[in-house]
């Protein structure tokens, strides 16, 4: 990979200092990187798809975090908070739901005069370019202002220009399909009505939808779990309610039940979602990998193989708990250093490829291990673990402050990149026979 020499503060044409940073997405971490810009005095705009602050959490809001408060506030974003009168929830050692998440820290947070004025929601980033340059000419690249397409409630488009471009878009509006070879099945477009993408309101507002009804749960992670756990409560209270779980390997081993996970509420999950299947609430069925799927007679057909034995598999519902993976087409005509296997960064990938590491915990990195051969334009947040599913907001609040340390050209602060976070117990694998993959 050949990286162009990157463009600090100090470095900027006049043309580049006269424009915004621009952070793609008003979740927790474009807010906090907007945070760590407002206190160094740095333009910005934030583009959000959405119509209010942290679109994405609030379709998972019903859900409740697995990290304590302490864990889920970004320093910069607390200090700009507590200048401004805000407290921060009496017991930080508790954890909110996603709607908690919002109401009580995100939607304040944006608020903030500072900041609010710099969000303009219902603006979705459709591509990024630079000005006058696609992804082929090299000379005076770095140069070039970023060239991002928006497009907004209307349907109408327009383009703006950026110094440099913090994608926080996150992953959660593109789920992974059901199937092990990573493509959409066949004929999925005949089970419409009937895949329920992850973290259905089973509890609440989707209620209706599940009672009565057999419904599978596809995917081994935390959404799986608490989506299992609502439906057996309600099995228990509706009649005719029966709840599969369906995973393609032999055991679900990112569902933490670890007594060493020092996240207590995410082990908690984990050790639910076991009992149930012991006690029979939850049909458990291992080692099933999905090819195909098929409407019979209104109902789903899961198609696969199992133990390398044709199957398949019947249910009303299928709840597609897979996980996410980053939406890259935005940035086709961008030049993105992204690890084959993974889809993070390449220097980033290593550290947190599911193949080696199943823990939350990961090496602190800042901006030196998010960059891309494009210079000045970071992925970061959720979207920069690319296809890996762990990461956690302590990690995302640190990259973005090194990040914006970097851009105002503080090398000191951008390489002193600092990371605590909780153990996890949950690291399965072992490819060097350590005993552990992950401190
Ligand atoms: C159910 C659940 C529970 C979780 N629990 C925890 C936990 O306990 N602890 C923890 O640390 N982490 C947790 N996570 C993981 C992670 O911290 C969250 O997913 C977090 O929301 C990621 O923040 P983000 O800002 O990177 O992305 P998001 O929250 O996904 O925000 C991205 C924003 O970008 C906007 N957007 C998307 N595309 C565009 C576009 N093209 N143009 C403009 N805007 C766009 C979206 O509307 C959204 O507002 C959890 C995740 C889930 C799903």
């Amino acid at each position: 990979m050949t990286l162009i020499d990157l463009t600090p503060r100090a470095a900027l044409t006049d043309r580049l200092a006269t424009l915004p940073v621009v952070i793609i997405g008003a979740g927790p971490i474009g807010l906090a990187a907007a945070a760590n810009l407002v206190e160094r005095g740095i333009e910005f705009t934030v583009l959000e798809a959405g119509d209010a602050v942290a679109s994405s959490v609030r379709r998972w809001g019903h859900t409740r975090l697995f990290s304590p408060w302490r864990h889920l506030i970004d320093p910069a974003s607390r200090r700009l908070l507590a200048a401004a009168d805000w407290h921060p929830p009496l017991d930080e050692g508790r954890a909110p739901t996603g709607h908690e998440l919002v109401d009580e820290y995100l939607t304040p947070l944006a608020g903030l005069a500072a900041i609010t004025p710099h969000i303009a929601f219902g603006t979705r980033v459709v591509a990024v370019s630079r000005e006058g340059m696609d992804r082929t000419r090299t000379a005076g690249r770095a140069e070039a202002p970023f060239l991002l397409r928006i497009e907004t409630a209307g349907g109408r488009r327009d383009d703006i220009t950026a110094r440099a471009v913090i994608d926080a878009s996150g992953t959660y509006t593109s789920p992974n399909p059901l199937t092990s070879s990573g493509l959409d099945p066949l004929g999925v477009a005949d089970l419409d009505g009937l895949i329920v993408q992850a973290l259905p309101d089973v509890r609440g507002a989707d209620r209706a939808r599940f009672a009565g009804r057999h419904t599978t749960v596809v995917g081994a992670g935390h959404s799986a779990a608490n989506t299992l756990i609502a439906l057996t409560e309600l099995a228990e209270a509706v009649p005719g309610t029966r709840v599969s779980w369906l995973i393609r390997n032999a055991a679900a081993a990112r569902v933490s039940s670890s007594a060493d996970d020092e996240l207590a509420d995410r082990a908690r999950l984990g050790s639910r979602v076991d009992q149930l299947v012991a006690a029979g609430s939850i049909e458990r069925i291992d080692s099933f990998e999905i090819s195909d799927v098929r409407r019979r007679d209104g109902r789903a057909q899961l198609i696969g193989r199992r133990r390398g034995e044709p199957a398949a598999h019947d249910t009303d519902l299928v709840v597609n708990a897979t996980g996410f993976r980053p939406d890259l087409e935005m940035l086709r005509e961008v030049r993105l250093g992204v690890d084959e296997i993974v889809e993070a960064p390449v220097r980033l990938a290593p550290l947190i490829d599911p193949n080696l590491h199943s823990c939350g915990t990961v090496a602190p990195h800042g901006f030196d291990e998010l960059r891309h051969p494009e210079p000045g334009l970071f992925v970061v947040g959720m979207k920069s673990y690319g296809r890996a599913p762990t990461f956690l907001l302590a990690t995302g609040y640190e990259q973005v402050r090194s990040v914006v340390a970097w851009l105002d050209g503080d090398m000191s602060a951008a390489t002193r990149v600092q990371l605590t976070l909780p153990a996890t117990g949950v690291c399965s694998v072992d490819p060097v026979g350590t005993g552990a993959c992950c401190s």
